[in-house]
């Protein structure tokens, strides 16, 4: 029986296959045939990698021999032997997943050193210097990855001799100093592992590829893979490739970069990138020293620059994506040993969507699901207020846009450490590396001394959406002391700093930021997401600038207006307390008087805001005490009146004391003699007497109105029913807006409903008082009143009872924070910061369900709710205005079930557009079997 097969040559993989293949592999793949040139090479797939994991960390048999049998085909392609002492051939071993996880997993170069084919390298290059740099290059990251010794052990030693050297870059020690160098790693390898480093290419090979596939265990790439929710659906397990080593390194001819065919950071077409003459990949990868723009090549090598505009054309056509590209070019010679779809920030991902739609490269719905429609949040990211000056103490390089501040920390640690106390941080560093992962996802941006625009810092900082500002060289760090200089300015750790990503900018203070505007591609890609997109997208806004802004931002209407909002507004809530205070009919009808002129201006306001669109108004929800003062709040205000009571009470003794004291110091006591006459003014008046009393029936109020389950309560329609007037008040409020509209002629579509029905008569009683105020208003005004009337479902009887409010109703809008709530029982006030952050992390529940929406319970009521609300009323609308009408994934379950419209804050408003346009192109997908999501084949 033929052996399962493990290892394929470059240009025997599936150039598709990513799941086996891994990205890199599959890119060296496509390259290779595509007759770019690759070095040749091989790939172990990811299924070896499961197989090692399966058999108890055992390679799978036969393996090696693979391997071995590949090799030999490579050396037939190179003329070198593994090995070799004359011409040896010497090899880079690369882990690569189906997911693209930079700088997450392990990489070895220069494999296949040792002290016999070190001469041989010596003789072929002649050069030795080159040599012994790739041999100590060699052995610190053999050291490290395969053998496990602490990288500092390495970096120690070399820091210690470029400093005795007075070197300042590697490339500045010579021949000697590096031997040397090789010689103290061998021997921290001897005393760390208490065995000498292996020589055998072939024992060095396996113990590599073994390093590569334990990588994919290891912490940084486990909690990389947590952090960005990579299922063993989408990445399981990674791949090996093994690739003839070419050297950027041997001399000014020579050199190394990493490319995107379009700026990641703009998305502007032109080869962006950066490469460094004489050095190795790592040293562009890793920030050791500061790159040169790809630009530049094109005066320094010239014909290399247009082999590479070249390729970029190529790779683009084939795979119609942007692609991130890693090259080294050997004596002179060009060599692609990398290629993959560019990971880019939102703004680059729009322009590039629209402008290759333009080019004809991709289609419109290729376009739109390039973008996922969270990555819209980062272009909703704030700038530094232009308005405000403020001079710069440092520049570094814009590498990750958006301005962010936060106190300044110096390490992962106590970033994550400060950044769990709820507080703001920029983590700032000399450069960072993989292992300061958990340091960026509490930190709101980045700040490095060293590295480039494609230095880790930046790379991570872009995915992740944060800004970042790397290479600012000027900045120095002192660990020790746990402060960082620049110039004349000294930060210490905790002092905040604002840095702007865009602009490459650092400030000390935290400035004031201003909210971005959508640009004309966003704007043109929303367009077409709208053309696609079935499912309404309306905004949840109560105040006429609200409306407004929601509009801009393309919502389709209010979905949600909550009156209650409205009463919190300064100059209305003592009018709104006085309401309800009010002991007598009468005197409560004074006071709603005086605020139903308020509702109608702002329901004018948002009406004439949508003109053209529907608005949802929303009667009073929230229990009455939410407008009071809390007890402890009167209780103190109390406790401080009737001091004072005591002080008016006793101020004849203060006068009366003062006759007591020392003449020497009565003068001094004069001011207190004048307060003593303004006190008993005020005791005359009564003031504080008068004071107190209203303090003490508030009080009284507050506690008559207290619930022990104030959000189970008097609350809702319930109040509606109990306390009828403020819903009386509020609903002629808005007929008269509506009627004043009507009858100037405004394009109006109003629409009233009701929070937390639970049944039909609940929702009929309401319906009536609408019928008789309308027939007041139109008589009043002389016009006819047209308004829907709806209810909110978010209570679970009313979902049983959906079939019956239908009958009343003439829309629903799932109120999906109370309906989430009551079908867990779990507080929406309480849970998330008591049990359900440990609930998620135990992985009892995948999610917060108070932000992505429950399918399985809360969305099998809503399903059930729609299908026997539309039995009763075929064409009954139906939408959602809880916070999950912002949520991509729920968006997209509101879509398949066929909701009409979703509601959500107007920031939010462009990433529901972009889902529910997902949502309708996923469904067209499985429809019709194509795939409209897929990216190109590399
Ligand atoms: C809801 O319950 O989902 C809702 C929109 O109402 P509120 O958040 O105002 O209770
Ligand atoms: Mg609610």
């Amino acid at each position: 029986m033929e052996r399962h097969k493990y290892v394929f040559l470059f240009e025997e993989a599936d150039g598709t296959n990513k799941k086996l293949f891994g990205g890199k592999g599959t890119g060296l793949s496509e390259m290779t045939r595509m007759g770019l040139p690759v070095p040749p090479g091989f790939t172990v797939t990811t299924e070896a990698c499961l197989k090692y994991y399966e058999n108890d960390n055992q390679l799978p048999p036969g393996l090696m021999d693979e391997v071995k049998a590949k090799l030999k085909i490579i050396e037939k392609k190179t003329k070198k032997a593994f090995g070799d002492a004359k011409n040896p051939l010497l090899v880079s071993v690369r882990s690569g997943a189906a997911l693209s996880m930079p700088g997450m997993m392990d990489t070895i170069l220069n494999l296949g050193l040792n002290p016999a084919t070190l001469k041989g390298m010596i003789q072929v290059t002649s050069d030795e210097r080159f040599t012994y740099d790739a041999y100590r290059r060699f052995i610190q990251l053999f050291g490290k990855i395969a053998l496990g010794i602490d990288d500092r052990k390495f970096d120690e030693i070399l820091n210690d001799s470029k400093k005795k050297l007075g070197a300042v870059y590697d490339t500045d020690l010579d021949a000697r100093a590096l031997k040397e160098i090789c010689d103290k790693y061998l021997e921290v390898v001897k005393a760390e592992t208490g065995a000498s480093f292996p020589e055998d290419p072939m024992v060095q090979l396996e113990l590599a590829i073994e390093a590569v596939f334990k990588s994919w265990m290891g912490k940084r790439a486990v909690d990389y893979r947590k952090e960005f929710k990579i299922t063993p659906d989408m990445a399981n397990g990674t791949a090996v490739n093994v690739c003839t080593m070419v050297f950027g390194n041997m001399g000014s001819d020579s050199g190394t970069g990493v490319a995107f065919t379009r700026d990641p950071g703009t998305g502007e077409n032109y080869l962006f990138g950066e490469y460094l003459v004489n050095a190795q990949g790592e040293d562009v990868v890793a920030g050791i020293r500061t790159p040169q723009p790809i630009l530049k090549m094109q005066k320094e090598m010239p014909g290399t620059y247009e082999e590479l505009e070249r390729i970029k054309k190529i790779l683009e056509t084939h795979s119609r994506e942007v692609q991130d590209f890693e090259f080294t070019i050997e004596r002179g010679k060009l060599y692609m040993l990398q290629t993959r779809n560019g990971k880019m920030n939102a703004q680059a991902l729009v322009r590039t969507s629209v402008e290759m739609v333009e080019e004809g490269l991709i289609s419109k719905d290729r376009a739109i699901m390039r973008l996922k429609p969270e990555d819209l949040e980062q272009l909703l990211h704030k700038r530094i207020d232009p308005n405000y000056k403020a001079t710069p103490v440092a520049i570094g390089l814009p590498s990750s846009p958006g301005a962010a501040s936060g106190k300044a920390i110096f390490d992962a640690d106590e970033a994550e450490r400060v950044g769990k106390m709820g507080q703001k941080v920029i983590l700032v560093r000399e450069e960072t590396k993989p292992e300061d992962i958990h340091g960026f996802f509490a930190s709101q941006g980045i700040l490095t001394c060293r590295g480039g625009k494609t230095s880790h810092a930046a790379v991570v900082a872009r995915g992740m959406g944060k800004p970042c500002v790397s290479g600012c060289e000027e900045l120095h760090i002192d660990m020790k002391a746990r402060e960082a200089t620049m110039k004349t300015t000294r930060i210490k750790e905790g002092d905040f700093i604002t840095i702007d990503g865009t602009k490459g900018e650092v400030y000390l203070g935290e400035l004031p930021t201003v909210d971005p505007e959508m640009g004309g591609n966003l704007l043109k890609l929303l367009k077409w997401a709208d053309e696609i997109r079935t499912i309404g997208v309306r905004a949840n806004a109560d105040t006429p600038e609200a409306a407004a802004k929601a509009r801009q931002m393309g919502a389709e209407g209010i979905g949600l207006c909550r009156t209650e909002r409205m009463f919190n507004a300064m100059e209305r809530l003592p009018v709104v307390r006085e309401m309800i205070l009010a002991e007598t009919k009468e005197k409560r009808a004074e006071y709603i008087a005086k605020l139903l002129p308020m509702q109608r201006a702002d329901f004018r306001g948002i009406l004439k805001a949508m003109e053209g669109l529907p608005v949802t108004v929303r009667l009073l929800d929230p229990p009455l005490h939410e407008f009071l003062p809390t007890t402890e709040e009167l209780t103190e205000e109390l406790n401080a009146l009737k001091s004072l009571g005591v002080i008016l009470e006793n101020g004849d003794r203060i006068t009366e004391a003062m006759r007591f004291l020392d003449p020497a110091f009565r003068d001094a006591l004069k001011p207190l003699q004048c307060l003593v006459s303004d006190l008993s003014e005020v005791k005359g008046k009564e003031l504080n007497r008068k004071l107190i009393q209203k303090q003490e029936e508030t009080l009284r109020k507050v506690r008559e109105l207290m619930e022990v389950n104030p959000m189970l309560g008097h609350r809702g329609v319930r109040l509606g029913i109990t306390a009828p007037e403020i819903y009386r008040m509020q609903i002629q409020a808005y007929m008269e807006a509506i009627a004043e509209l009507t009858k100037e002629g405004a394009n109006i579509q109003p629409e009233l409903m009701v929070p937390q029905v639970c049944t039909a008569e609940e929702l009929k009683w309401v319906h009536r008082m609408v019928e008789e105020v309308q027939q007041e208003v139109e008589a009043k005004y002389e016009v006819k009143v047209k308004c829907a009337f709806g209810t909110m479902i978010e209570v679970v009887r009313a979902c049983m009872r959906a079939g019956k409010l239908a009958e009343v109703a003439d829309f629903f809008s799932f109120g999906t924070n109370d309906l989430t709530q009551a079908t867990f029982s779990f507080s929406r006030e309480d849970a998330e910061n008591k049990f359900l952050p440990l609930y998620n992390e135990r992985k009892i529940l995948q999610d917060n369900p108070f932000e992505v929406l429950d399918v399985k319970g809360v969305g099998r009521l809503m399903q059930i709710t729609a299908e026997w609300g539309r039995k009763t009323k075929p064409n009954l609308k139906i939408g959602i205005c809880g916070e999950h009408g912002g949520h991509p994934e729920s968006v997209e379950f509101c879509h398949n079930i066929r909701l009409s419209y979703v509601s959500c804050s107007a920031m939010r408003i462009p990433i529901a557009r972009l889902a529910g346009a997902h949502a309708k192109l996923k469904e067209k997908e499985k429809a019709s079997g194509a795939r409209i999501g897929s990216d190109g084949s590399l």
